[in-house]
């Protein structure tokens, strides 16, 4: 039997091993998974939870419901990484499992641990943040209650998962203030190392334009060296300050350590591959999918779910030893929920930045890009079903893998 190790059973390892079950034959190919823990994050609803319109149990499932049959799933912390050996090593008992390819999917997580101030006493008190569960929900909680005053919402640097959650975290907190009758209570500001809202420049206009005409206020070129939690403000390289009543920090993203461990990593431990294939350019048969890879597009499940798509039939050639075809144009979409029931939604790849017009669907769509519409916001809150019933378990959606020009205002 010929073996395929896939570490990380999140959105990119789960989608992976679902479509190669389909695509190997069972009777040539063991396929396993390695994850530390048993649940499925259904992450994009954390940006739901702080505002009470997701709870904890919205956005989570167990890992073993989204495992292929016939494929094993071990539970352990991956200790080490071995490609010259073809070998990694398991937390758990001190295991090693060989494998003839290897898809690293061990994805990115937080690290506030990394901008000094952040985590100390005030952490979970007067600053909170909502990528991760418990920081969601904590937030959830502190939302309830708050009297309102100055928010800040402060990326401290780039690349983050989903780029554009920061920003529908501001939408929604200016429609969730409103719904409470206190908006005019309380200051909203956008503080992020970027020049302006958003990576791109047409999409950072749009997006730019759409806080002002909510009272948002950006911030932008911020590069947060430390926090004072006892004065309450953020502090740049540049001595700039920014005080706060409630920080909402999107803290350093990075990789996990056992990339680092492993010598596989950047300085922030994602795993540099080929752009258009995930291919490890020093291992012929080390695939990185998924957030864990250091390649010019979004950190999203939704380029995750494309990149799949492009490279299952790739790795069929890499495996019959032909050349792999540089597939994948880097091409992400998101729907950006903008509050009152509206969205927008965003579609570009290596080349084209986001651009206005309309997203084709058949039998679906149009939806319209850079523009906010109720019809986005329900292709938003679509998303989760999607999620759960079509895109762990590797199905084909009816959404093309490589990106199209199609409806696209070219200007
Ligand atoms: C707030 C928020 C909003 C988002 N919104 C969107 C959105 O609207 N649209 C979109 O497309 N994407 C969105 N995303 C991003 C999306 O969730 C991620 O890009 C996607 O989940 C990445 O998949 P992955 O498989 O690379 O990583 P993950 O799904 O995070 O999986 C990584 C897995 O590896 C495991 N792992 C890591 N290290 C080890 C180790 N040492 N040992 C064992 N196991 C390990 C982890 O336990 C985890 O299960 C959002 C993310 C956040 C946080």
């Amino acid at each position: 039997m010929k073996k395929l190790l896939i570490l990380g059973a999140g959105t990119a390892g789960t989608m992976v091993a679902n479509r190669m079950a389909r695509l190997l034959g069972p009777d040539e190919w063991q396929i396993t998974l390695v994850d530390q823990n048993e649940t499925h994050y259904y992450q994009p609803g954390f940006l739901f939870i702080p505002f009470g319109i997701y709870s904890k149990n919205d956005v989570i499932k167990p890992k073993r419901d989204f495992i292929p049959n016939g494929a094993e799933l071990i539970m352990s912390p991956i200790e080490s990484i071995d490609p010259e050996h073809n070998q990694v090593t398991l937390a758990k008992g001190n295991r090693t499992l060989s494998y003839d390819f290897l898809v690293i999917a061990t994805g990115s997580q937080v690290h506030p641990e990394q901008t000094p101030g952040l985590l100390e006493h005030e952490w979970r008190n007067s600053i909170h943040e909502f990528y991760t569960i418990d920081g969601a929900v904590t937030l959830a909680k502190h939302l309830r209650t708050w009297q309102g005053g100055r928010m800040l919402v402060n990326v401290v640097e780039n690349p983050i998962k989903c780029p554009v959650a920061p920003l529908e975290f501001l939408m929604l907190a200016d429609w969730f203030f409103h719904e409470q009758g206190v908006r005019e209570r309380v200051d909203i500001t956008f503080a992020t190392p970027l020049p302006g809202a958003f990576t791109k420049p047409v999409a950072s206009r749009y997006l730019g334009d759409i806080l002002e005409q909510k009272g948002i206020k950006v911030v932008p070129e911020f590069m947060v060296e430390h926090v004072d939690p006892d004065a309450k403000k953020i502090v740049s390289y540049d001595e700039q300050e920014l005080e706060y009543d409630l920080l909402v920090s999107i803290p350093l993203n990075m990789g996990d350590e056992v990339i680092a461990k492993s010598g596989l990593g950047d300085e922030l431990n994602f795993i540099p591959v080929d752009k258009n294939t995930f291919l490890h350019p020093k291992y012929a048969n080390v695939f990185v999918l998924g957030d864990a890879a250091n390649i010019p597009t979004s950190k999203a499940g939704s380029v995750a779910h494309f990149a799949v798509d492009c490279s299952s039939h790739n790795f069929l050639r890499c495996i019959d030893g032909l050349e792999m075809l540089p597939t994948f144009d880097g091409h992400a979409n998101c729907f950006i929920e903008s509050g009152f029931g509206k969205g927008l939604l965003i579609d570009f790849n290596y080349e084209v930045e986001p651009l206005p017009g309309r997203y084709p669907l058949p039998g679906v769509g149009p939806f319209s890009l850079l523009q906010e519409s109720e019809f986005n916001h329900w292709g938003k809150m679509m998303f989760r079903w999607m999620y759960w019933n079509l895109l762990l378990k590797g199905q084909e959606l009816p959404l093309p893998a490589l990106m199209s020009m199609a409806g696209k205002w070219n200007k």
